[in-house]
Formats: C-alpha cells, sequence, structure tokens
C-alpha cells in the first residue's frame, strides 16, 4: 500500500493505545514505538519539485523529516537543519535523500543563535547554488501547569526557537530568493484552540500564522510566496518529550478518527506549498488535522 491508494483514514495508520513511552531532550524518532512512517517507504514522489533548492529546519524527525523526504521524492535537493545532538536522526534522512540521487546537505545547528541562522542561509545557498524553497519546520513546546512556575528562560527559548528564528531566517534568506520562491512555515492547531498547559507555545503558533499571511503580502512584489501548514495530532518525539508516559499511550484516541496523524500524511501539504502548483496561493493556511480544526 502506498499513499497513493485509497484507504480508509481511520485504519490507514496505527491506532491508540501505544506503548507507554516519554523521551529526554529533544527526542529521537529512532526511540519512538511504533517507529513513525516519514514516507521513506511509502511516500510516491512524481517531479512535482524537479530542480527545486531546499532549505528545511527540524529536518531530522516528524514532519520535518517527512517534508524533506517528499520533497526530495520530488526531485528537489535539500539542505537539512536540526540540533547537533539529533545529528543520529538527520544521517538517516540525509542517507534516504542521498539513495534516491537528490543532494542533501547536512547543517546542523541551533536556531536561538541569531549569527547561526545567518549562517545557516549561507551555507545552505552556497551548498546547494541557491535558494528556492525556505521550509520551517523546526519548533519548541514545553508543558507549563502553572504560569506562576514558568521561568523567564523557559519563555524565551520558545519564543527564539518559534518565532524569532523565523525573522532572522527569512530575512537572511529573501535576498537569495528569485521570483517563484515560496517560503513555508508550520503552525499547529493549538494557535485557534491554546491547551492551557502550553500557552507560551499557542501564542507562538497563532503569531506564526499571521506574520506569515503579513510577510505574503509584503513578499508578493518580489514574487516570492508564503503560507503556513497548520498541522493536528501527529506522532512525532515532540509529543513523548512533552507529555507524560500514559498519555503517549492514549495519543489521538479522542480525535475524529481515532488516531494521530503520522508525519507522511504532512508531506504533500508542505510539496504543494513549497512547489511550483500553488502559484496562485499566498498568505494562507493548510490544515492537516484530521477534523480536529477550526471551521473559521
Ligand atoms: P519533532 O520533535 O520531530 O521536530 C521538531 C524539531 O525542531 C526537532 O527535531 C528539532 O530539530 C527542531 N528544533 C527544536 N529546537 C531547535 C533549535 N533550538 N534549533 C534547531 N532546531 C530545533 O516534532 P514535530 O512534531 O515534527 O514538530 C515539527 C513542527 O510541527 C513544530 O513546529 C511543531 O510545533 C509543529 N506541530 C507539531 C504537532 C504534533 O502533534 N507533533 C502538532 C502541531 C504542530
Ligand atoms: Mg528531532
Amino acid at each position: 500500500m502506498s499513499q497513493l491508494d485509497k484507504q480508509d483514514p481511520r485504519e490507514q495508520f496505527p491506532r491508540p493505545p501505544f506503548p507507554a513511552q516519554t523521551q529526554q531532550g529533544s527526542g529521537l524518532a529512532s526511540a519512538m514505538d511504533p517507529p513513525p512512517d516519514h514516507g521513506e517507504v511509502s511516500y510516491l514522489g512524481t517531479g512535482r519539485m524537479r530542480g527545486y533548492r531546499v532549505l528545511v529546519t527540524g529536518a531530522d524527525s516528524g514532519i520535518g523529516r517527512a517534508a524533506a523526504i517528499a520533497m526530495a521524492k520530488e526531485g528537489a535537493d535539500v539542505a537539512l537543519n536540526a540540533l547537533p545532538e539529533e545529528i543520529d536522526d538527520l544521517t538517516e534522512v540525509r542517507d534516504v535523500i542521498a539513495d534516491l540521487g537528490r543532494t542533501a546537505v547536512m547543517l546542523p545547528g541551533d536556531l536561538t543563535d541569531e549569527g547561526f541562522c545567518d549562517e545557516l542561509v549561507r551555507t545552505a545557498v552556497r551548498d546547494l547554488g541557491g535558494l528556492d524553497a525556505l521550509v520551517l519546520v523546526a519548533g519548541h513546546q514545553l508543558v507549563h501547569e502553572d504560569v506562576t512556575e514558568q521561568s523567564t528562560e523557559d519563555f524565551d527559548r520558545t519564543m527564539k526557537v518559534n518565532l524569532y528564528s523565523l525573522f532572522w531566517l527569512v530575512r537572511a534568506a529573501v535576498p537569495h530568493m528569485a521570483p517563484g520562491s515560496s517560503i513555508v512555515t508550520t503552525s499547529s492547531v493549538s494557535a485557534y484552540q491554546p491547551q492551557d498547559r502550553m500557552i507560551d507555545y499557542a501564542a507562538t503558533k497563532a503569531a506564526i500564522i499571521t506574520y506569515t499571511n503579513g510577510l505574503a503580502r509584503q513578499l508578493a512584489a518580489k514574487g516570492i510566496r508564503a503560507n503556513t501548514v497548520v498541522p493536528g495530532p501527529v506522532w512525532t518525539p515532540l509529543q513523548p518529550i512533552s507529555y507524560p508516559g500514559d498519555e503517549i499511550a492514549r495519543y489521538g484516541q479522542d480525535t475524529p478518527f481515532g488516531r494521530p496523524a503520522q508525519p507522511v500524511e504532512l508531506g504533500s501539504a508542505y510539496v504543494y506549498l513549497a512547489g511550483p502548483e500553488s502559484s496562485y496561493t499566498s498568505g494562507t493556511t493548510l490544515t492537516v488535522a484530521g477534523a480536529t480544526g477550526v471551521a473559521l
């Protein structure tokens, strides 16, 4: 079965209960049970991004990994960013893409560092020979039950990873982007319905939508498009690093499809928005949330 076969979305991928599990730090895809499907085998490309040169953040695991693999399978060359401690996951992605005969360069580093963001864009442009799409998937979230117990450092990290890096990377990339290029950012359904335990994260995800919409209006004069993907619950390391094991065992159970998305189910959303098929689509959102998204 591939993604291109019609299937019942309720039964297509693993459903809870899952084994209870937690992870430390930024987590690893390779430690998840069941292993996430990032499209390594299941995604079928049809040349929708032939010749594209793309920089992807958060490319080691989860949604960013699925986006990078999908775009490479559609014919793109890809620069891959993640945190240095995630190099094992990142190397797996590099190898999958290299086996497809596409260029994949690993550019690990911390996006909370303004100087690194500049260097990341510069190096990606140098190694790929240009930049046609900037695909920003990296994100940071931490659970805080009580606002009175959250530190400034913690709040600041959420802002830096989710918002400042967006500004820093866009500012560095736009001068290299020719008309026809595009920017894709990543929000969350929690932008519209903030969880009480993650309000700083939800606020950044709302800001990403507004910022990207404004960017689309500004960059239209340069022929550059900008759009946002809005995921619902997805089976990625972000969840076992955030929630207790028994909640992960039930992850996605209370959604209309009764399961979380697998990362591969997000891949074609990034391909569509980054590639040439979405030529008149700018300043909008594409929600991939299994009927958990809001109507307006
Ligand atoms: P993930 O953990 O696989 O990916 C997040 C990535 O962000 C990490 O792999 C890491 O490389 C990167 N990152 C974090 N801090 C960084 C830093 N300081 N410097 C560089 N990279 C850094 O999880 P995911 O679920 O695939 O998350 C991808 C995006 O999707 C995030 O923006 C997240 O907010 C969003 N999202 C996820 C879900 C979900 O249910 N998994 C739902 C809605 C939105
Ligand atoms: Mg990761």
